[in-house]
């Protein structure tokens, strides 16, 4: 049995100190969401990290390239609640100083964690740093998902220290994601493992042109064989020459447009299967993953779907992850940063039927990336042929670079409106019918989500 403290050394105090009256001071100037607390203590005190890792009793740790955020807030949504707290790192600050950010806000003065469950966000890079610290309960992996905009072979990178922190822990509960073959092949043959996977859907459309190079067998190279891809290289595949193939799920989805549920059918233990469904709001196939995998992580540490149905009702979508804005028009809005996101993101727009319009806003600074040839891997050209939209909003420093984008799509130039700040899209989209999604790139989020916070404030002072 592993000895658990039930503090930190005590020559980490000062360290902890110094880190709580920096977290103090920055609250009191307004800024709570930074990570800058725990950036200082890992500098000082890199100890802590386990220190504190290693009071909880329950750790979640959710992983993976894509849905992280999301899938960390639905597990935190269902797990919370006032008898029994779970600490989260909120907001995708998902680095070793964000995971020490949420771990000092529930930690005493005298150094004992005064919550002791966890469900934490873990960027893959950060991943093994965190697995070399603590014995988690559980860890989920999202996806693991390959886009053209990998040309330095980063997916790799991830996939193999992803596979080396599950490594070190066999006694860890794995769940992983069956449709994606990367994933899949971290969990195969693997005791304590779960699988994931949705039931194919109407969205499935084998004749789309979308990324696959995962589709490539990880044990013989041999090129996989699909009988439905599901989205990026997600599908039911097999591999022709070694048998490798896809698991059948303990957790299996299917999600009913009309009713908004996501139909569950569990058979973790084998004797028989259950089924439950859950009201699922959010809209998009990868959003009903990051449900399913959310609710396959609190099954599988036992809680009963009933409550787990309750609290779902109290999750609030993060930061510019399908984040809706009332108002007329309404606005929603939605992160994009590589190919295959912004894919996932355009095909669950295609599935709302109502009247619509697109905002792409893209910057170029150094945490979107410099390089926006990626605009142009996007699969906009299958976009248009499904769906109508009736303005193509642009936006950002890369506004032009959309704009022309776009009418290589095949949208007319008539359709496509240049805005040229970010603080007059509420202005300009005002005259927009129905709804506007506004895709955006990371540095733009933050400021439109503050925006369009501001923009309801004022317009609930003037009513009052
Ligand atoms: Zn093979």
């Amino acid at each position: 049995m592993v000895f658990k403290r039930q503090r930190i050394r005590s020559t980490s105090y000062l360290a902890l100190w110094f880190g709580k009256l920096v977290y103090f001071l920055l609250r009191v100037a307004g800024k709570q969401g930074t990570s800058l607390p725990g950036w200082l203590l890992w500098r000082i005190r890199p100890s802590l990290l386990q220190e504190l890792l290693q009071q909880l009793d329950q750790c979640v740790l959710v992983t993976g390239t894509n849905g992280k955020t999301t899938t960390t807030a639905l597990i935190h949504a269902m797990l919370d609640n006032t008898k029994d707290p779970w600490i989260t790192n909120r907001g995708g600050a998902n680095l070793i100083q964000g995971v020490l950010a949420a771990l000092l806000q529930h930690v005493s003065m005298s150094g004992r964690l005064l919550a002791k469950n966890a469900v934490l966000e873990v960027d893959e890079a950060t991943f093994p740093h965190v697995m070399t610290r603590v014995s988690p309960t559980l860890l989920v992996v999202t996806n693991i998902l390959r886009d053209q905009l990998d040309r330095y072979g980063e997916v790799d990178q991830a996939l193999t220290l992803i596979r080396q922190g599950i490594l070190l822990h066999p006694e860890s509960q794995v769940i992983v994601n069956a449709d994606d073959p990367l994933s899949a092949s971290l969990g195969i043959d693997r005791e304590l493992t779960y699988f994931y996977g949705m039931s194919v859907t109407p969205h499935h459309d084998p004749n789309r042109v979308e990324v696959r190079d995962g589709a490539f067998c990880l044990r013989c190279g041999h090129e996989l064989q699909y009988e439905g891809f599901i989205y990026g290289q997600m599908g039911y595949y097999a591999c022709p020459s070694c048998g490798f193939a896809r698991p059948t799920p303990h957790f299996t989805g299917v999600h009913d447009d009309v009713k908004k549920n996501l139909q569950v059918t569990e058979t973790m233990h084998q004797a028989e299967s259950e089924v439950y469904s859950f009201y699922a709001p959010m809209f998009g196939i990868y959003n009903w993953y990051n449900l399913l995998s959310a609710i396959a992580v609190v099954r599988v540490l036992g809680s009963s779907p009933r409550i787990l149905q309750d609290r779902l009702k109290n999750y609030e979508a993060p930061t510019g992850r399908m984040q809706t804005f009332p108002g007329s028009p309404q606005k929603i809005l939605t992160l994009i940063k590589n190919p295959t996101g912004a894919n996932s993101v355009l095909r669950a727009i295609e599935s709302d039927a109502e009247q619509k319009s697109i905002c792409f806003t893209i910057n170029d600074d150094d945490a979107d990336g410099r390089d926006v040839s990626w605009l142009w891997d996007i699969d906009l050209e299958s976009f248009v042929t499904h769906t109508i939209c009736q303005t193509y909003y642009c936006a950002g420093t890369r506004a032009l670079d959309m704009a022309l984008r776009l009418t290589y799509a095949g949208i007319r130039r008539d359709q496509v409106e240049v805005i040229d700040s970010l603080e007059k899209i509420d202005l300009v989209t005002k005259k927009a019918q129905g709804k506007v999604y506004i895709l955006s790139t990371y540095t733009a989020l933050y400021k439109l989500a503050a925006q369009f916070h501001e923009a309801q404030r004022s317009k609930a002072v003037q009513r009052s």
